[in-house]
């Protein structure tokens, strides 16, 4: 049994900078997908936590929102500094909740939500936070308590994405984490006061999204909400906060399109395409879970794609190497399960993989990775977002016809385009209707903005765009 194998009873909540006990008694178990086996409780909050989280908040923002862009500067880099140097801890944490295989989990889940509150300190000397309009004067002020509501796929660098532009605008926040992968967070609040934020600034409670997260959605001090996870709950939250109003962000579902132009090279373009989609079992809202290549080399692609998927390595996630681990729960493998199972019902050609365990992982909650191809753009498999290491392979005409079928979803989130000629993936980029294509391998960047459009949502995060969604606009007329 590993360390991250042994029960933990979590108590607490933390609120105005300490832990302290949930008034509720009734706690959620956190299961390690991998082994199956519970590896923590949470406690499952109720209104009386979030009550005294929001009050928190409240009490400290005033203050928070006075502080110089110098002082809060300083405060993310010391935040940044914590985590980095309990990065260690934070991976296994994570590794132990989510299943992330090690390697890819200290990178992408640790260091980029540091590099993250780098990169907010880094946008904030430039914001237009007063400017002069003839004689008038343009204030960005912070909006307030902030309620940061999070999924479990990306759980610190969700988290991180949101509070650290929040904190950077002078918003002081309550976040609820995932209740599936919620002991990162502790990690964070520990950081928290490690790098000597005020009490109250950062808060967190725990639960469920019915009680906390709605309590926490329709709070009257809370003025603003930002939200991560599926179209369905995003649709909820900004019915409460509609009631306010209040304003809302929602980062949602994605069913996004690689495009291989007939000019890329394809030996070396489908591994990367197929490892792409693969991230993260494929619980990724911007995988590129469709992969559009001409209709004259489809017999090529499904052996290259197949071969891909063949040498992915699956296995325990604590394993270096390990390429894939399980999906988060066995509700979330029943689910992609069934749609392995449509896929095959509805005439695809399953290349590789399929709904049975791996022989090789009899136990946690892995699920083979699949391909399919003689997929058409009305198929199930082809629209609903499956969050699980299923691509489907669609055979285009031309370019036109590609640009089509990347735009017949009703999400909008990510994209790539691949081509011999930079020139001519970025014209197609163009006519993508999403909120970033990545074009040639291009690589994330925490300057860029990062939102939907369609039902992935509005709002964006991350760099200078990230933070002014935290602010609103105040006009003095001289
Ligand atoms: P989810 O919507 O079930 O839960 C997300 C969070 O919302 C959890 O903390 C949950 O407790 C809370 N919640 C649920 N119902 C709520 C309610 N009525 N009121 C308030 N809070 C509520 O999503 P999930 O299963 O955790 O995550 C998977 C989904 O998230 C996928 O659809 C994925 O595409 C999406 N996602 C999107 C992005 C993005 O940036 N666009 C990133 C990651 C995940």
């Amino acid at each position: 049994m590993s360390a991250t194998d042994v029960l933990r009873a979590h108590d607490d909540i933390f609120v105005g900078g300490s832990f302290i006990p949930s008034a509720s008694t009734e706690r959620i178990p956190v299961v390690n997908p991998a082994t199956e086996q519970v590896i923590a409780t949470v406690p499952a909050g109720g209104v009386a936590d979030v009550d005294a989280a929001v009050d928190a908040a409240h009490a400290a923002f005033p203050s928070w929102s006075a502080t110089s862009v110098e002082t809060r500067i300083s405060l993310l880099r010391a935040l940044q500094d914590a985590l980095q140097s309990n990065s260690g801890t934070i991976a296994d944490t994570i590794v132990g909740e989510l299943g992330m295989p090690i390697d890819a989990t200290s990178d992408v889940q640790v260091n980029d939500p540091a590099l993250m509150l780098g990169g907010y300190a880094d946008a904030l000397p430039a914001l237009p936070l007063e400017e002069r309009r003839n004689r008038a004067l343009v204030l960005r002020e912070p909006v307030g308590v902030v309620a940061v509501i999070t999924p479990w796929n990306y759980p610190l660098y969700q988290i991180v994405a949101k509070v650290g532009a929040a904190l950077a605008a002078g918003c002081t926040v309550v976040i609820k984490p995932s209740e599936l992968a919620p002991l990162n967070a502790y990690e964070l609040a520990r950081a928290v006061n490690h790098a000597g934020l005020p009490p109250g600034v950062l808060n967190i409670v725990m639960g469920r999204g019915t009680p906390v997260g709605e309590a926490l959605v329709s709070h009257p001090l809370v003025r603003m909400v930002s939200f991560t996870g599926s179209t369905l709950s995003g649709r909820r939250i900004a019915t409460l906060a509609a009631a306010a109003p209040k304003p809302v962000t929602l980062e949602l579902g994605g069913k996004s399109a690689t495009i291989v132009l007939d000019d890329a090279d394809l030996d070396s373009v489908i591994p990367r395409a197929v490892a792409d989609c693969f991230r993260n079992a494929g619980q990724t809202c911007s995988a590129r879970t469709r992969l559009l290549v001409p209709s004259r080399y489809v017999e090529r692609v499904a052996l290259l794609a197949r071969s891909a998927a063949e040498r992915v390595r699956l296995g325990a996630p604590t394993s270096p190497g390990t390429h894939l681990g399980p999906l988060i729960s066995a509700e979330q493998r029943e689910k992609v399960r069934a749609f392995i199972r449509t896929g095959l019902d509805e005439g695809a050609r399953l290349l590789t993989g399929g709904p049975e365990q791996p022989a090789r992982q009899p136990r946690g909650y892995y699920v083979r990775p699949t391909v399919f191809d003689r997929v058409t753009s009305d198929m199930t498999i082809a629209q609903e977002e499956i969050f699980g290491p299923v691509l489907v392979i669609i055979a285009y005409e031309d370019d036109d016809d590609a640009i089509r079928i990347a735009n017949d979803t009703r999400y909008g989130l990510s994209g790539a385009v691949w081509s011999a000629k930079q020139e001519r993936a970025i014209a197609v980029a163009r006519r993508i209707d999403s909120g970033e294509v990545y074009v040639n391998g291009g690589r994330f960047n925490i300057a860029a903005p990062f939102g939907g459009t369609k039902e992935s949502g509005y709002g964006r995060e991350l760099g200078p765009l990230g933070i002014l969604e935290f602010t609103q606009s105040k006009a003095i007329l001289t």
